[in-house]
């Protein structure tokens, strides 16, 4: 496995693989990587010849500089991690590569969708993400670029953007994995106390119910909400700054939820932002045993489509 850390590079990199015939995948995460991450990584293995991971904490995606200063960053963990997986090229950059002319120089704004939900509660996150993202495709020329379901809204953008601008690549969203309590992995977890990861599980079960009902056959927006609020509000330890239905490529509420709408959630626990969401009906499942002990899986074991 080859580490990278100039645009530059890269790029001469995927040029060779481009003139050899090669199909590269790209997955861009920002490290403490997770199964939720390894499984981007395999999705990406399966259907390229290639497969380019970024880790970048990219600073412009971080509203709060508290939440900037205590992501978990372990480069060492990561490219291990990446290197027994089989990725062909780790890419590695800092702050000065990808922002060569300051963090307040040329970028990418967001489209509408972004206003709304993680748009509203994180002012100018999004434009961290169209950016840092823009910049990441041209240094990987990728034909598919690997993302999660379980950052919905940023998926929504990020096709926008690529149909917006003309993006040569293929946005490929992956199922969120979760561990055995059913918790969505995040690299965020790990900052949870395990009293805090309990009541994290008011999510999962928020969502669980909110599934539920629209398979009953409640479809109103409105009740499906009002029933993520009702387990959210009671819930200990949970501070929820939204819990809404959305469809899932608007970002806007329809009066009556069709299938593939989302239930999407935000809130705080102990210290840390924690979102989530579910796919109603559309065959997404997801499995938990909520009694059971609190440690992170390693291991994919909730899967959702
Ligand atoms: P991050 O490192 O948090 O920026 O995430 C990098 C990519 O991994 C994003 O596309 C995320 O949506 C995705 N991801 C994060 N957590 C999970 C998860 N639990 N399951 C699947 N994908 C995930």
């Amino acid at each position: 496995m080859r580490i990278i850390d100039t645009v530059a590079r890269l790029q001469s990199q995927s040029r060779l693989w481009c003139a050899e015939g090669a199909r590269i995948g790209f997955v861009p995460t920002m490290g403490a990587l997770h199964a939720g991450h390894l499984s981007l990584v395999e999705a990406a293995q399966r259907e390229n010849d290639r497969v380019i991971v970024s880790v970048f904490v990219n600073p412009t995606q971080f509203n709060d500089g508290a939440d900037l200063a205590a992501y978990p960053r372990d480069f060492e963990a990561d490219a291990a991690m990446l290197a027994d997986a089989g990725v062909d090229v780790v890419f590695h950059p800092d702050a000065d590569e990808m922002y060569p002319s300051g963090t307040g120089a040329t970028g990418v704004r967001a489209g509408d969708l972004a206003r709304n939900y993680e748009g509203a509660h994180r002012p100018g996150h999004f434009d961290g993400v169209t950016t840092v993202v823009s910049h990441l495709f041209n240094a990987a020329l990728a034909d598919r670029a690997y993302f999660g379901r379980k950052d919905a809204q940023q998926l929504a953008v990020i096709r926008a953007m690529v149909r917006d601008l003309g993006f040569p690549v293929e946005i490929v969203g992956c199922p969120t994995v979760r561990g055995d309590d059913g918790l969505a992995m995040s690299s965020r977890n790990s900052r949870l106390t395990p009293q805090d990861r309990q009541a994290a599980l008011a999510l999962v079960r928020a969502l669980a119910a909110a599934q539920r009902d629209f398979a009953g056959g409640d479809s109103s927006a409105e009740l499906l909400t009002g029933r993520l609020r009702g387990i959210l509000d009671g819930a200990p330890g949970v501070d929820v700054e939204y819990a809404a239905v959305v469809d899932p490529d608007t970002f806007e509420t329809p009066l009556v939820a069709g299938p593939g709408a989302l239930a999407v959630i935000a809130a705080r626990v102990g210290s840390v932002r924690l979102i989530d969401n579910v796919a109603l009906g559309a065959g997404d499942v997801i499995q938990f045993a909520p009694t059971q002990p609190t440690t992170q899986s390693t291991a994919p074991q909730g899967v959702m489509s």
